[in-house]
């Protein structure tokens, strides 16, 4: 399945940010100061040259409103391996590209993400190479 980029979800688990950020990113990504502690500013770094849709979110309740959203059509989520067990389920008929994030720190914890995964499966997905001129 191929989509358009504005269809495609990037779901974001809230331990990704680091803990000592008090940016609001859970509210708006736009939020985040972009200063490279933790993985979101490189993940903004794709949207900004691919144009997916992204949303950090803070638990099932809140990710899976994110992927009833109108027009999602595809969704690409991180995060631990039972949460992601959990939404490819709560997410059908939709599908889901699932990537484990890493947990240095434990469970729930400043947790990253490989972003070469990331961007491989985004890449997947899009109907296109749709990168953005410059970006
Ligand atoms: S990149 Fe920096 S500002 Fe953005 S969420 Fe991570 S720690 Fe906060």
């Amino acid at each position: 399945m191929r989509v358009r980029p504005d269809e495609l979800l990037v779901l974001l688990p809230r331990c990704l940010q680091n803990e000592d950020c008090g940016r609001a990113v859970q509210k708006d990504v736009e939020e985040c100061a972009r200063c490279g502690v933790c993985p979101l500013r490189s993940i903004l770094a794709l949207r900004d040259r691919y144009g997916f849709r992204m949303k950090v979110a803070g638990g099932g309740r809140e990710a899976l409103a994110a992927v009833q959203a109108p027009g999602v059509r595809a969704v690409l989520a991180v995060a631990c391996v039972p949460e992601l067990y959990a939404g490819i389920l709560a997410a059908l008929p939709k599908p889901v590209l699932a990537v484990p994030h890493e947990q240095p720190c434990g469970p729930c914890r400043n947790t990253r993400v490989d972003l070469a995964r990331v961007e491989a499966a985004i890449r997947s997905v899009l109907e296109h190479d749709n990168r953005r001129e410059g970006a």
